[in-house]
């Protein structure tokens, strides 16, 4: 490890929508923040194509696009955006203590106020047609794309309760949504269970895998497989949703902060405090219910004020330059 050490007020983790917004909510107390990107700049809306559900762009907006905004606003107010991935970390354990990151294997960075905003991954099937059609009718969040595909029939993947909640939310703006469940019964809880059974328009396959996405540029049809029979069967639909679960990005910090059994970071009440002072978790890495940009954006202005109470609240160790 080379000898390079930086102390910072406060280190942002991550440059989605929580990123940024902290960013913009900090630079503005001169909290001189400094965002590292990950691998991910502009994080998961990077992704996708139309973001039509963020309030302030009534014509909708394409994802990178928003992101560029929102990381020229944070950097308006002086927040220095920087490419790089915290490649581990140590939290201090007590009020005032010094957090020490380290960027790239290489550079370390001391800070005394630490925003996690490192989001979570969608899980993807991972076979090559569905690889090629990402953005092109496959997509990993029905709520945010479902719009898109009103009036069409479209199919979803996955057993748990997010498919069950995304394929009634589907079925109330397409015309009809296969879903497949590759088990002989769905793990949702009963009550997400009969609503998506209750639903005429659901169809919905038992023993039922994906084979293979059909189509070449966008999504025409999908090639599903009986993994008890063997036997496949093509349909036409033009979007595939898969919803299959999201992994946090929080496995820098197993072993410091308190996590639930799937990763996500606890947050205190209604705030985002962790149970390390002075450390602050906001957006989808501590957010399993809403995942939206909206909400991780206001999580990640709520990171914001905390640090700005909290660095009120301590003696600063050592003077800040
Ligand atoms: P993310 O956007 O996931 O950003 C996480 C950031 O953390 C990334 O910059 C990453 O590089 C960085 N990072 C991770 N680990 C590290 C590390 N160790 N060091 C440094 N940086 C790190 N929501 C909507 O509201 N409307 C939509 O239309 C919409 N469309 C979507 C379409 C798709 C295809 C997907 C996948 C999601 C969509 N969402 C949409 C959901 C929305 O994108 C997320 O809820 C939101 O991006 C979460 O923001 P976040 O800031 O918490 O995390
Ligand atoms: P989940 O509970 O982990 O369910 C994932 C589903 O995807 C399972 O049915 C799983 O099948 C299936 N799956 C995984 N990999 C697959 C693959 N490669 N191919 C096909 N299917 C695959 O995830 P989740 O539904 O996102 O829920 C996460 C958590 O949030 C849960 O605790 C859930 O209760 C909660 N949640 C609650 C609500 C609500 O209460 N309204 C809404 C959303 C989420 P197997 O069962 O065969 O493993």
């Amino acid at each position: 490890m080379s000898a390079q050490i930086e102390r910072i007020k406060t280190l942002i983790i991550g440059s989605g929508p929580a990123g940024y917004t902290a960013a913009i909510y900090a630079a503005r107390a001169d909290l001189k923040p400094v965002v590292y990107t990950g691998m991910e700049p502009g994080g998961q809306l990077t992704t996708t194509t139309e973001v039509d559900n963020f309030p302030g762009y009534p014509e909708g907006i394409d994802g990178p696009s928003m992101m560029v905004q929102l990381q020229q606003q944070a950097e308006r107010f002086g927040t220095e955006v920087r490419i790089g991935m915290i490649t581990a970390i140590t939290l201090s354990d007590e009020v005032g203590g010094i957090h020490v990151a380290t960027v790239d294997n290489d550079k370390t960075i001391e800070a005394e106020t630490v925003i996690i905003s490192t989001g979570a991954s969608a899980r993807y099937l991972n076979i090559p047609s569905e690889q090629r059609l990402r953005g092109g009718g496959v997509s990993a969040c029905a709520v945010c794309d479902g719009f898109f595909y009103k009036g069409q029939d479209v199919a979803i993947v996955g057993g748990g309760d997010t498919a069950a909640e995304e394929a009634s939310y589907l079925a109330n703006i397409c015309n009809k949504v296969t879903m497949l469940v590759r088990k002989d019964h769905m793990r949702a809880s009963k009550a997400m269970q009969h609503r998506v059974t209750s639903l005429p328009n659901v169809d919905l396959r038992y023993n039922t895998e994906v084979d293979e996405v059909l189509g070449d540029q966008v999504v025409e049809g999908l090639r599903m497989v009986n993994n008890q029979t063997g036997e496949k069967e093509d349909i036409a639909i033009t979007g595939l949703f898969i919803a299959i679960g999201h992994t946090p990005n929080t496995d820098i910090f197993k072993g410091q902060l308190d996590m639930d059994d799937t990763g996500y970071l606890i947050t205190k009440g209604k705030s985002t405090k962790t149970n390390r002072p002075g450390v602050f978790a906001c957006g989808d890495s501590q957010d399993k219910e809403y995942r939206q940009a909206i909400t991780a954006a206001g999580t990640g202005c709520m990171a914001a004020l905390d640090a700005e109470r909290y660095l009120a609240t301590i003696e600063t160790p050592e003077e800040v330059a």
